[in-house]
């Protein structure tokens, strides 16, 4: 047990980076704070240039000998990995919620589960050739090549299940990995780090700290001429710069980047029913999901009881730190203090544009509470419908015209999410057929298995994540002609 069960504080624990199978301190160091405190938490290690440099060599000389490690071999190794973050689910989860804010038990029963279940899945995935035909000549196979250097970037949001659902498939193909956290949520990665070094062999993964919002070390390891590979999730004005940085050495780009998704209630669906559960999936991790509900489009008909509900429910949970007994009953903090800087203009907005039913104004406790605010009548001109908010500020559009509801629901350069919610399924799902963006969800919001492909469409992203095809992202084709004589 690497921290005690009641531990809040981890000033004692010396965090460091894993470079070439070694734990090294950083360059320089971060602090890094409790967002339902304000308070510092733990000192992190902090790389610099150079540090992404070595780390970057590690894993282009360990590719050497991983890319020929027998599959099976790499196989084991996950599977390994997934017992290992098992065997520590407690700890891992207490330092995710201690350092993302979000509910100890959301960060337990979801980030955690979903992080182990998707390292199992890859650990199964077959990258036998393939032969793609054969006649009196030739038989021509086709080969899943590993690419070489992958760096993997991560946010602040699920970055344990982020940066695993990378990793895995990244290593089973034969891949090396430099692995950077968010700035502000290395600690998870960092740890993580400590349990790779007893299970793989030295420079496979190597992981980073990232001091400050706004350093070198993400462009620079972006940019670093062998990386073959960016896998990079976060929000689409940095995945445009990694875009524009991996044109100089023609690199390859998986990129998971912002959403403005849209529910759009029918008609004929129970404004009872599903209200509250289109509220979880808006205000669930104070709104910080990039698949969760941004916009909701309600029919006229409805549009005052879907009010009335979205306001009642706003102001019947509390706020409450991470790791508060009750707190996934709770509303937690937004993750850092941009962030909550930037909710704070969201808010003044939301009284400018709109007439706001609940929330409105920020918490006065310590850390970066804001609660849940719901904002009616508001035009889709609005800078909170137009952008991704990413906070718990939400807009409620009224409609009277379903397909100019589907219109107003595309008329974004986001496409990662959206769902329709509705008695009639069959309708729904024709409605679903016309939205864009790479997932649909009828009557839910959120989930994923492991073994469907998620990405976003439009500027939401280029590429897919999970299952077989989210694996094949990591290698390239090659096709030998095998005479048959
Ligand atoms: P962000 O883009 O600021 O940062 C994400 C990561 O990229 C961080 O590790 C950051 O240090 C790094 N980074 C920033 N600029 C970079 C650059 N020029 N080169 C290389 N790395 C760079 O995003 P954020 O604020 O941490 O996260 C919120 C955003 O992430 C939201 O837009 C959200 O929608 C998006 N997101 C998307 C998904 C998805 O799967 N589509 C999932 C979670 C979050």
């Amino acid at each position: 047990m690497l921290f005690p069960a009641n531990e809040t504080n981890l000033q004692h624990h010396t965090f460091a980076q894993l470079i070439d199978g070694e734990l090294v301190p950083g360059a320089g160091t971060s602090e890094v704070i409790d967002p339902g405190t304000g308070e510092a938490i733990a000192i992190a290690p902090a790389a610099d240039d150079d540090q992404v440099g070595v780390a970057v060599d590690a894993a282009q000389t360990a590719f050497r000998t991983w890319r020929r490690t027998p599959l099976a071999e790499r196989a084991t190794a996950l599977r390994r990995i997934a017992d290992a973050v098992e065997e520590h689910a407690d700890e891992f989860a207490r330092v995710l919620a201690l350092e993302t804010g979000k509910p100890l038990a959301m960060a337990r029963d979801m980030e955690l589960d979903w992080a182990i279940r998707w390292v199992r899945h890859f650990a199964e995935l077959d990258l036998t050739p393939e032969v793609l035909r054969t006649d009196e000549d030739y038989r021509v196979e086709r080969h899943h090549e590993p690419l070489g250097v992958v760096a993997a970037i991560v946010p602040w949001n699920f970055p344990l299940f982020q940066s695993l659902y990378k990793i895995a498939p990244a290593i089973l193909a034969g891949n090396t990995v430099v692995l950077k956290p968010a700035p502000t949520t290395p600690l998870h990665a960092l740890f993580l780090g400590e349990l790779l070094r007893e299970i793989l062999p030295a420079g496979v993964v190597n992981i980073l700290g990232d001091g400050a919002p706004g350093s070198s070390v993400g462009p620079t390891l972006a940019n670093h001429p062998a990386v073959r590979l960016v896998s990079f999730t976060g929000s689409t004005a940095a995945g445009r710069k990694v875009l524009s940085g991996a044109s100089s050495t023609i690199k390859r780009v998986v990129l998971e980047l912002g959403g403005n998704d849209a529910a759009i209630v029918l008609p004929d669906a129970d404004v009872e029913t599903v209200a509250p559960q289109i509220f979880t999936w808006t205000f669930n991790y104070a709104g910080q999901l990039c698949v969760g509900i941004k916009r909701i489009f309600v029919p006229d008909a409805m549009y005052e009881r879907f009010a009335e509900i979205f306001a009642e429910l706003a102001v019947s949970r509390p706020l409450g730190h991470a790791l508060d007994a009750d707190a996934d009953a709770a509303f937690g903090p937004l993750q850092n203090a941009a962030q909550f800087e930037r909710v704070k203009g969201y808010l003044a907005q939301a009284h400018a544009d709109g007439k706001v039913i609940a929330g409105g104004t920020v918490d006065p406790r310590p850390g970066y509470f804001v609660p849940p605010t719901v904002v009616r009548d508001i035009g889709d001109d609005s800078v909170l419908v137009r952008e991704e908010t990413f906070g718990p500020v939400r807009s409620l559009l009224r409609y009277s015209d379903l397909d100019d509801a589907v219109a107003r629901a595309n008329d974004t350069t986001y496409g990662l999410g959206n769902s329709v919610w509705a008695t009639d399924t069959i309708a729904a799902a024709r409605v679903a057929e016309r939205l864009e963006s790479g997932t649909v969800w009828i009557n839910t919001h959120v989930g994923a298995y492991p073994e469907v492909p998620f990405g976003g469409l439009k500027q939401s992203g280029v590429g897919t994540e999970f299952g077989i095809q989210g694996l094949h992202e990591f290698v390239e084709n090659k096709v030998i002609y095998v005479p048959v004589a």
